[in-house]
């Protein structure tokens, strides 16, 4: 094989990387392996795992005999353990489902025996004074509740970019804009030769196929199994953090054959998330939002909790599902393709479960013939980024001693300061959306209608890139189209 090829030769190639793939990324850098992750975006966290409710599921909603039920109870208990070391923003706040009528009492009976079943640590039947007590802000109206307080919530992408940040100090390579788009093998040697759009290359023994939404049509470029994902839409509204909705615990309804039904979540950061919908579409693109949605979405999330209201509405997002027929979890060792490994199908829980995918994947990898061999020097930890708005007054004085930038506030909704951007744009965040994630800058009640124009001097500043080169997301999303 010729040097040049050698140099871009890996044990193992994970395709996607969205939340399942930073997490198998992230477990096999713990082994004497050459590891590249592999991401058609701009950025890693652009997929579905940007774009969900965040919400670490307490192991009730499914039939114990899915996958996805074993592997989501696996994965939350990993996240005190995850937190720790990798410091993304993560409470385990619990969960409480709601029944508002005698009927919707039944089910979370049977959902309260589903969950104990499954392992659901501590879960709760509740009476209606027990459910208000535990969450004052539900409607009256309530008449008991289901509460499992092992139930959390994290900032999606901020776990990504700590997962994959992890990854990369333990030597696993990371390419982005490469949309893996042809793929030989030559029968004589033992490596996939996988090419991006441009016909970049890399080599590798072993694949994992993450691609989320793409995962049907990464697999045919493999030769192996053929399936068909379904995006299912799911539309949300997110509350200023003034809003007088705001829960202590994600509140769920009573679930339905296809959703897990309208929801109330606060989020980590003080915001209020109200959603999802649950629609099948065609377009695997498609994250618009609807007027139409809006009044049913309130209509439902009213029920539960009367304060919710349109005015707090500081933007709208949608998130697509990737759904695989059968409805569960797609993990195996393809029997078509030698070596390639298939995690597919994954919908929700697919956040909550994803450090259990990790462990999952790494022992089929072994099963099919990779061998691995503990790295003696593995870091489990990153470092932690200091926030100007996690830190007392006095704190803030000596983080603006230590780097002056800490002064400057960029974004004021968020309390962002220049350092914090700083410190995104080394990391590898380079697009506005990319520091907006790490950052929070432009996710307050103003939407970066302050800090945009800043953030942008900073990033070409920093990097010494052209304004024309800015983007929000990458390819065809620059900022400026045209010479002045
Ligand atoms: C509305 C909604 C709400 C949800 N709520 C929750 C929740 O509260 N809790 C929970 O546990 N789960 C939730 N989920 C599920 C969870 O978000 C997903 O299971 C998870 O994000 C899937 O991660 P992934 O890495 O498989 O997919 P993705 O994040 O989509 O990652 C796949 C990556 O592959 C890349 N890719 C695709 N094709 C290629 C290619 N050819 N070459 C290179 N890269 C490629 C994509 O760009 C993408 O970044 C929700 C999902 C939705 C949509």
């Amino acid at each position: 094989m010729p040097d040049q090829e050698q140099n871009q030769q890996y044990d193992v190639t994970v395709i996607g990387a969205g939340v399942v793939g930073a997490s198998i990324a992230r477990r096999l850098s713990a082994y004497q392996l050459r590891v590249a992750l592999v991401e058609k975006e701009a950025d890693v966290s652009f997929g579905t795992s940007k774009a969900n409710s965040g919400i670490i599921h307490g192991g009730f909603h499914h039939e114990g005999s899915y996958l996805k039920t074993k592997l989501e109870l696996q994965g939350n208990m990993m996240f005190d353990q995850l937190q720790r070391e990798l410091h993304f923003p993560f409470k385990r706040c619990g969960i409480l489902v709601a029944a508002m009528n005698e009927e919707e009492l039944k089910a979370i009976q049977f959902l309260y025996h589903r969950g104990r079943e499954n392992g659901s640590a501590g879960i709760e039947l509740c009476s209606r004074e027990r459910t208000l007590e535990l969450e004052p802000k539900l409607s009256p109206d309530v008449v008991g509740g289901l509460y499992a307080p092992i139930g959390g919530i994290i900032e999606p992408y901020r776990f990504v970019f700590s997962l994959v940040e992890s990854a990369l100090r333990n030597g696993v390579e990371l390419y982005r804009d490469f949309q893996v788009s042809r793929v030989e093998r030559d029968g004589a040697d033992d490596f996939y030769r996988i090419f991006d759009r441009q016909d970049r290359k890399i080599l590798s023994r072993y694949v994992v196929n993450a691609a989320g939404l793409y995962a049907d049509e990464v697999s045919q470029l493999f030769g192996a199994e053929e399936f068909q994902i379904t995006p299912r839409k799911g539309e949300y509204y997110l509350l200023d953090r003034m809003t007088q909705a705001c829960p202590s615990k994600v509140l769920f309804p009573v679930p339905n054959q296809v959703s897990k039904g309208m929801l109330v979540i606060p989020t980590v950061e003080g915001t209020v998330l109200v959603g999802p919908t649950a629609e099948e579409i065609r377009d695997k693109e498609d994250l618009s939002t609807s007027r139409e949605k809006l009044d049913s979405i309130f209509d439902s999330a009213r029920r539960m909790v009367p304060k919710v209201s349109t005015r707090d509405v500081i933007t709208s997002f949608s998130g697509l599902r990737p759904v695989l027929e059968g409805d569960d979890f797609y993990i195996e060792v393809s029997k078509k393709a030698p070596r390639l490994i298939q995690a597919a199908g994954i919908q929700s829980p697919g956040l909550t479960a994803a450090p259990a995918i990790g462990e999952y994947v790494k022992d089929l990898l072994k099963k099919a013939g990779l061998p691995l061999q503990e790295k003696p020097d593995y870091q489990a930890e990153v470092p932690r980024v200091p926030r100007v708005r996690d830190r007392r007054p006095f704190d803030v004085d000596d983080l603006v001693r230590r780097n002056p930038a800490y002064g400057n506030i960029v974004c004021r909704c968020e309390e962002v300061s220049e350092a914090e951007i700083i410190e995104a744009i080394r990391r590898g965040h380079r697009t506005l959306d990319g520091i907006k994630f790490f950052t929070r800058s432009g996710m307050g009640r103003c939407q970066g209608g302050f800090c945009t124009a800043k953030i942008i001097e900073i990033i070409m500043r920093e990097t010494g890139l052209p304004y024309h080169e800015i983007s929000k997301r990458g390819k065809e999303s620059r900022v400026f189209w045209r010479s002045l």
